[in-house]
């Protein structure tokens, strides 16, 4: 599927990465946004955020992402910003704490699964009021599908009308208890996407640690939209730490010239996604 452009995700922080892992990993608000302008200028598109507090570890606090956000759109013209929900920044109705922001997409899990020492947990009740939050506040979901069933439930969900306008998807393989980089369940995960939500259905796929550049290149190859950045990988491989969000995007660049992709811009990537544009 060549020819179709390619959007770049950059996870930029995550809850887990610190110093110590990488000292490149963004923690204060400013290394956030200084980051996130290098990996823009690289050809992200989407920066996907999570914020610390003075300690460094993850909070759900709307006041830093509301100064994370005006920073990335002051810097980063047209980048569309998108907040997580997940479930290691916070609990229960704090996870959306954020939406009334109206940041242009949110990550919205579906349901429940293992994580490499915990259960991460999406209650169907905590599911519904976070879809319901993101539709008050126009607020777009990326669907973080970590099981097959993920898949099924955004179906449901954007049938009932819980999710407004079709679901864009997001693969993540390679979480420690969770469904492994594995391609034969990547292929069916596309061909599910497809019969649920028709051919043009946009998706995008993530791998964590040394499954990131894996899926990056299944990704861009099957006509796929991808996902980088420190929060997944905070390596280059064995040997090398990553020195930066931006060289994680231009290793997805290098994969989009390998495969006939070209880059999606903020703007054609807020068309490929239904967004306003900025
Ligand atoms: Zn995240």
């Amino acid at each position: 599927m060549t020819g179709k452009p390619c959007i770049i995700c950059v996870a930029i922080t995550g809850s887990l990465p610190t110093k110590a892992n990488n000292p490149a990993v963004p923690i204060t608000i400013a290394e956030q946004i200084e980051s996130t302008q290098q990996a823009f200028e690289a050809g992200a598109s989407i920066a996907h955020c999570h914020v610390r507090d003075d300690e460094g570890k993850p909070t759900s606090d709307p006041v830093r992402f509301a100064a994370l956000m005006e920073g990335i759109q002051r810097h980063c013209p047209g980048m569309i910003i998108q907040l997580s929900t997940g479930g290691r920044s916070g609990a229960g109705a704090a996870r959306g704490g954020m939406l009334p922001l109206r940041p242009d997409m949110a990550s919205l899990s579906v349901g429940s699964n293992n994580f490499p020492t915990r259960v991460y947990e999406n209650p169907p009740d905590l599911v519904d009021w976070l879809a319901a939050e993101m539709i008050t506040h126009g607020v777009k979901p990326e669907v973080e599908a970590f099981d097959l069933s993920h898949i099924l439930k955004a179906h449901e969900m954007w049938r009932k009308g819980q999710i407004a306008a079709l679901p864009y998807v997001q693969f993540v393989m390679g979480v420690k208890n969770a469904m492994p980089a594995d391609r034969d369940v990547f292929d069916y995960y596309i061909h599910t996407v497809r019969r649920l939500f028709g051919a043009d259905v946009h998706w995008c796929a993530a791998g964590i640690g040394p499954a990131q550049l894996t899926l990056n290149e299944w990704s861009v190859s099957a006509g796929g939209h991808a996902r980088t950045g420190l929060e997944d990988n905070v390596r280059l491989d064995k040997d090398r730490l990553a020195p930066s969000n931006a060289a994680l995007v231009a290793r997805v660049v290098e994969l989009c010239v390998k495969y006939d992709r070209p880059v999606a811009n903020a703007t054609q990537a807020r068309a490929l996604l239904g967004l306003k544009p900025s």
